[in-house]
């Protein structure tokens, strides 16, 4: 038997959220039901808007923004001959949390990943090269994932840079298996940064 029409469909757009089968999908849609008051429900519904409306990559770094530019690439204290390149905004978070690093970020937004056709201009790789002719930055350092498409990746870009006097270095690999920056705690990502290598 199905629930009504309006509860089958909180339950259905629950279930578009990765990792969210029905079971879960259904207790939250009853938790919406019977716990949320219309004032909840109001700043949900206004908190999806805003986040479509407002949330834009950043025109420097690539990095999630509620402005033209981020507040990281805003920042002047910040030691602007280092760039830190990242595939997603979620790692900027976490590495930014765990306070090891004060240069700036470029958010590849993904890697490169032939079998799904994904190719260098599929990614922010053109931006960054476009970034790296300014004059104060000295050094890049990939801290890409350790999957095959994240060593493609970081490979791709080494090649790039081999021509320029741009330092490229890579985070050292401590990281816990799969290599997975999002997962990294605190301490791991310090000594990843510590002790990064020449590429
Ligand atoms: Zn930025």
């Amino acid at each position: 038997m199905d629930y009504p029409d309006a509860l089958n469909k909180l339950i259905e757009s629950f279930m578009r959220y990765p990792g969210i089968g029905k079971k879960t999908a259904e207790r939250y849609a009853f938790h919406t039901l019977h716990r949320f008051e219309n004032e909840d429900i109001a700043d949900f519904i206004d908190s999806l808007h805003r986040v479509k409306e407002e949330i834009k990559p950043c025109e420097q770094c690539g990095h999630l923004t509620d402005d033209s530019t981020c507040v990281i690439c805003k920042d002047t204290r910040r030691d602007q001959t280092k760039i830190l390149v990242v595939e997603t905004s979620r790692d900027v978070i976490v590495i930014e949390r765990s306070r090891s690093y004060d240069g700036l970020y470029h958010v590849l937004d993904g890697v490169i990943a032939p079998s799904e056709g994904i190719g260098p201009e599929d990614i922010r790789i053109k931006p960054l090269l476009e970034r790296l002719r300014n004059d104060d930055v000295k050094e890049v350092i990939l801290a890409l994932n350790l999957s095959d498409e994240g060593e493609t990746t970081a490979m791709y870009i080494n090649r790039l840079l081999e021509k320029t006097d741009l330092l490229c270095t890579r985070i050292a690999y401590g990281l816990p298996a799969g290599g997975n920056i999002g997962y990294a705690d605190v301490v791991t990502l310090h000594k990843a940064l510590e002790g990064r290598k020449k590429y």
